[in-house]
């Protein structure tokens, strides 16, 4: 038996009738260990959740600033799971971008990179104009400067992102991560096992990869 998931004692018991894969543990960012086990008895199996990694993101801002307006630092990249259509955004007195969590965990590398230098592109419209309008000409020419469109709107397909989201439940008994569409004050998990979350993850669902979390929710009754 593998020493590193949690809930150990109630999650033996209930793995009995699995059969354990060759690995049957694996390593997620170091501190987050789940078992994972192979189909069978026709249950589904808890899927393993994964973090959204803002380290890419934060170097890349980091580069284009060299390239572009070394005088110019700006604090790490925050990420948002209340962004829904909106996709990036710019907090001139903070120095702030913050960009959607969707968008991070549906959008592509390109649809990424383009929404973080558009607000990299406010950032140094700001430093360098700071009397200048939000999408002005100066905005626009160092949007073009960093290769990006000058535009303030774009298409991308959000409704379909908006589509894949999910608000993971983890079982108070055996640990098992069940996914469902809405926000529900009382479950039956996949396991069986009937239980009242007090919160649960929202998850952005694909077929390329296991669910990604995008944010918590809570589901506390308000009294
Ligand atoms: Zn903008
Ligand atoms: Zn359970």
């Amino acid at each position: 038996m593998s020493g590193h998931c949690r809930s150990t004692d109630s999650r033996s018991r209930r793995i009995r009738s699995f059969r354990l894969p060759d690995i049957a543990s694996k390593v997620l960012r170091g501190t987050q260990l789940q078992l994972e086990l192979e189909p069978s008895d026709g249950l589904k199996l808890s899927p393993v959740l994964t973090k959204i990694e803002t380290s890419s993101i934060d170097s890349r801002v980091a580069e284009v600033l060299s390239n572009h307006e070394p005088e110019l630092s700006l604090p790490a990249v925050k990420v948002s799971s209340r962004m829904r259509r909106t996709l990036g955004s710019y907090h001139q007195k903070k120095k702030q971008i913050t960009v959607g969590a969707h968008l991070l965990a549906s959008g592509t590398g390109a649809e990424i990179d383009e929404i973080l230098l558009h607000e990299v592109a406010h950032a140094i419209a700001h430093h360098r104009f700071p009397k200048s309008s939000a999408h002005g000409r100066e905005f626009k020419s160092i949007c073009i400067e960093l290769g990006v469109p000058p535009t303030r709107t774009v298409k991308f397909p959000v409704d379909e992102w908006l589509k894949n989201e999910r608000i993971a439940y983890e079982c108070d008994s055996c640990g098992h991560t069940s996914l469902r569409k809405r926000k529900l004050h009382s479950i039956r998990g996949d396991c069986g096992h009937k239980f009242a979350p007090k919160s649960g993850y929202l998850v952005a669902v694909s077929n390329q990869r296991p669910p990604m979390i995008l944010g918590v929710v809570g589901l506390e009754w308000r009294r």
